[in-house]
């Protein structure tokens, strides 16, 4: 069957109607900032063309859309920190390659440590059985991801597991957005909302966003067509001045979202403040173990002890991160740093900024 969102003609519609109200008041003489809060937008916004069609008229800003690219520098030293102890780290593969200040959990494999590469949270409960070792998962990831962690979890304390732990590096998404809006100085004219992380928390977290702030949002997919309808409501809530939390990705996104999840999310974790990379740290947007759970952390099982690391010398990634510049203008970008040799997180997952500009090319 036909997939209607990939369907050309009913995007080339809705690119006129874009064009059509772009010419009228308040943009004929400015440019929109419209940012994506999703790694996956990112990179579709690049891929399909619409950087380059709305060049000069809409600026697309990433966000902190990568749960990997915003881990701060410091945790990905505390994760090479718990490397070199000698446990058994368990990791999605993305988290690998990120230079922390001084090695990477890939230099850290070559030396002998154990790192094991999961795509499931929940597989770390194998693992763990296979071995007398002590196993650390390392728990990054925004809304989508988290309801599996505290599955792991929870089935880790009924399976009484003792070797199991994780290091809690957890964001949620719309705290951050609140933030950056109250204590970074960036002009976002509306926000293309990420589609995962709504499937979870639903519309609600974003209206704070047009009530308080005046900025439309739109919760988006991410075929060609979704990326359309996006752009096509954002245009149109700023023409019309009546700014609201949009959902067009009902077909996958409910008002309330996932209830159930959230209830799991609610059972095993508790808010914290949390440091993000172009944020500094951000009250109560990140994630501890609840007190029953704490002989899983392994920041209170461990002795961690990581000084504050500096960014990589040269890197920007947290102003990509925080919209305040774009990968290209990065002196590194695509010569010093490539995928290949990555020297910031944004170049390394396939949804950070840079690794989508190097792929899919800004001009
Ligand atoms: S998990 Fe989904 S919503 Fe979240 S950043 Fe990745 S692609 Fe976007
Ligand atoms: S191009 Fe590389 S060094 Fe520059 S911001 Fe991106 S990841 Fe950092």
């Amino acid at each position: 069957m036909k997939n209607k969102f990939k369907d050309n003609s009913q995007l080339i519609q809705l690119l006129q109607q874009v064009d059509k109200l772009l010419t009228l008041s308040p943009f004929a003489d400015r440019q929109c900032n419209f940012m994506e809060i999703c790694g996956t937008h990112t990179v579709s916004i690049l891929k399909y063309g619409f950087r380059n069609y709305f060049k000069k008229r809409i600026n697309f800003l990433s966000g902190p859309g990568c749960p990997v690219c915003v881990t701060s520098q410091k945790d990905i030293d505390k994760v090479i920190s718990l490397a070199q102890m000698g446990v058994r780290i368990a990791t999605f593969g993305d988290l690998i390659k990120v230079p922390g200040s001084k090695s990477s959990l890939e230099e850290q494999m070559a030396l002998g440590k154990e790192v094991n590469v999961v795509y499931n949270p929940l597989d770390c409960l194998k693992i763990a059985d296979e071995t007398d070792e002590e196993v650390v998962f390392i728990a990054v990831g925004f809304e989508t991801t988290i309801p599996v962690i505290a599955s792991l979890i929870l089935d880790a304390k009924k399976l009484r597991i003792e070797n199991l732990s994780i290091l809690p590096l957890m964001k949620t998404i719309p705290t951050a957005l609140n933030f950056l809006l109250t204590n970074l100085e960036n002009e976002i004219d509306g926000f293309i909302c990420p589609g995962h992380v709504s499937v979870i928390i639903g519309e609600r977290p974003y209206k704070i966003i047009p009530e308080k702030y005046g900025i439309p949002c739109v919760i988006a997919g991410f075929e060609p067509v979704d990326i359309g309808l996006a752009i096509e409501s954002l245009v149109s809530q700023i023409r019309k001045h009546t700014p609201i939390v949009d959902n067009r990705y009902k077909r996958v996104v409910k008002e309330k979202g996932n209830i159930s999840a959230r209830r799991l999310i609610e059972e095993v974790f508790e808010k914290t403040d949390v440091e993000w990379r172009g944020f500094g740290e951000v009250p109560a947007s990140g994630l501890k173990l609840r007190e029953k759970f704490s002989k899983f952390d392994a920041e209170k099982k461990f002795n961690i002890n990581v000084k504050s690391s500096p960014e990589p010398e040269g890197c920007i990634c947290g102003e990509v991160i925080a919209g305040k510049k774009q990968p290209v203008e990065c002196p590194l970008f695509a010569k010093k740093c490539t995928p290949d040799t990555p020297i910031g997180p944004c170049m390394v997952s396939y949804e950070g900024a840079c690794s989508a500009f190097y792929k899919y090319g800004e001009e």
